[in-house]
């Protein structure tokens, strides 16, 4: 099959969070099952600097873009047998420091980078010799690509276009911007209803995504009931009801080539289940590079994150404040909110001894971290999926995690199964209910034996890709049926 994945971040070219790992995965572990797979991306400062091998491809943009025309270049690196990445080049919008925002400012031009993103990708799919089976988009920044698709059929003659599947990595970044953005897709009016685009008068890149892509899935099967209420439907749960027979939930795996305890350049000492001596020795490199006291005893907790609400941080910060005075240890690797910077450290002035806070993006660090504790926080409000409870479980660092989406999914607490527990869960979204976890998790730590237990289980999960592959061609394949049935209905999707 071919695929053309479009997504607007990709480890190891541009990462904020866990879509670019999902990426980088995604597509690898699809042409490792032998299917040919294309990943369309924007060229962000720096990229081509650090891939000198990337080539240009003759290949031009000239793009409508409101009452403009864009021009961007398009550039290709092949990364292994079967898999290419396609860098979309405009130095105008992507040529900038952050991927996103600077200074945890959003940049004003949003709408009109992605808009653009998302033509090239639906040029592409439209006129590359190399004619995609399926279009897979990813969230808001790439959501108006099956609309984009839709109206070229209709209107300019795409005889045949592939099915479209939109993957939501989290509802609540829907891309919403003013009306006036709506003018940038040059798209004609009927589209911009509360049918389609618009939502409450603005328009909603995602929303348009969610109505007009021929199949959806989002991150694990919890999160894709929990989208569909009320509560944490983000406005959204009725178009996602609607939608509910072509709504996919499918867990993301982990890149175990990356994350692994064995072969990473990242860590000061390999370790493996049955060998664990490399991991206390993790433990005390650790706490000397951040200079907390090298203790072996001391149950040693952490968390890497972005500073926002949805991670859990300020229940975190409440527990962290009724636990120190308990002998544990606690790392923070994380940025985002520079309220949260700032309490975590002061956290860390008050308890120098047990409490080492870095403020900053550090990929080897995050890998240390994930090495050297035995236990991990991630008492999220929210979570699609999650990844670092994966990686945890692989380093034998046992999550302690709030019972949400992907979290809830992936990890097995001591009243779901005594003997494959491998973490610990709790429920209500309180720093009192996340200090009991903590407590359980000392409870634990105390009994070498079953600690030795839970750290076995967490080892021996498996989230490899080569598992959710077959998923997601369950979901092209529901997207190609989609689309057919939607051509031989005479009204097609009227939006
Ligand atoms: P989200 O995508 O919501 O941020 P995930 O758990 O799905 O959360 O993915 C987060 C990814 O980003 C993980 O790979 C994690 O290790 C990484 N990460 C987050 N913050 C940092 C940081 N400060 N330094 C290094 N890696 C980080």
């Amino acid at each position: 099959m071919k695929i053309l994945l479009a997504i607007s971040e990709v480890h190891p070219f541009s990462k904020t969070g866990g879509l670019a790992d999902m990426a980088g995965a995604l597509g690898k572990a699809l042409a490792h099952a032998g299917h040919e797979v294309r990943i369309v991306t924007p060229l962000y400062r720096g990229i081509r600097e650090k891939f000198p091998a990337m080539r240009r491809v003759e290949w031009q943009f000239n793009l409508p873009l409101g009452a403009k025309w864009e021009q961007g270049n398009l550039w290709a690196l092949e990364l292994e047998k079967g898999l290419t990445v396609y860098f979309i080049e405009h130095p105008g919008f992507f040529d900038r420091p952050g991927i996103y925002q600077e200074n945890n400012i959003s940049y004003a031009d949003n709408a009109a980078r992605f808009i653009f993103f998302s033509k090239c990708v639906a040029q592409l799919a439209r006129y590359s010799p190399w004619r995609p089976d399926v279009v897979h988009v990813h969230d808001w920044q790439s959501a108006l690509v099956p609309v984009l698709m839709l109206h070229q059929k209709r209107a300019e003659g795409w005889g045949n276009p592939p099915p479209t599947c939109l993957t939501i990595h989290n509802l609540a970044y829907q891309g919403i911007f003013p009306a006036g953005a709506f003018a940038l897709t040059n798209l004609p009016a009927e589209f911009f209803t509360p049918d389609g685009a618009e939502f409450y008068k603005q328009l909603n890149c995602l929303k348009a995504g969610i109505v007009f892509a021929d199949a959806i899935t989002t991150v694990s099967p919890r999160y894709a009931r929990e989208i569909t209420t009320e509560s944490l439907g983000c406005g959204l749960d009725d178009r996602l009801r609607q939608r509910r027979k072509q709504l996919f939930g499918i867990l993301n795996g982990v890149d175990y080539g990356e994350w692994n305890t064995t072969k990473n350049s990242f860590l000061p000492h390999a370790y493996t289940v049955t060998r664990l001596a490399g991991k206390a020795a993790n433990k005390l490199a650790l706490q000397k590079e951040l200079g907390l006291p090298q203790r072996k005893d001391a149950p040693l907790f952490g968390t890497i994150s972005r500073l926002a609400e949805q991670k859990g941080v300020d229940i975190e910060l409440g527990a962290l404040e009724e636990m120190l005075s308990s002998d544990i240890q606690f790392i923070l690797l994380g940025s985002g909110s520079s309220v949260f910077e700032r309490g975590y450290q002061k956290l860390a002035k008050r308890f120098p001894d047990k409490v080492a806070v870095r403020v900053g993006y550090d990929e080897g660090l995050a890998h240390r971290i994930e090495a050297a504790c035995d236990f991990y926080l991630m008492p999220s409000q929210f979570e699609p999926c999650g990844l670092n409870q994966m990686y945890s479980l692989r380093y034998g660092t046992v999550p302690v995690v709030r019972a949400t989406g992907g979290l809830d999914d992936s990890v097995i607490d001591f009243t779901q199964d005594t003997m494959r527990a491998n973490g610990i869960k709790f429920q209500e979204y309180s720093a009192r209910a996340l200090a009991k976890g903590i407590r359980k998790a000392l409870a634990i730590y105390g009994q070498p034996e079953l600690f030795r237990r839970f750290r076995q289980n967490a080892m021996r999960a498996d989230f490899s890709w080569e598992q959710t592959v077959g998923e997601y061609l369950r979901a092209y394949d529901a997207a190609k049926v989609f689309s057919a049935g939607q051509d031989s209905q005479t009204a097609g999707r009227v939006p």
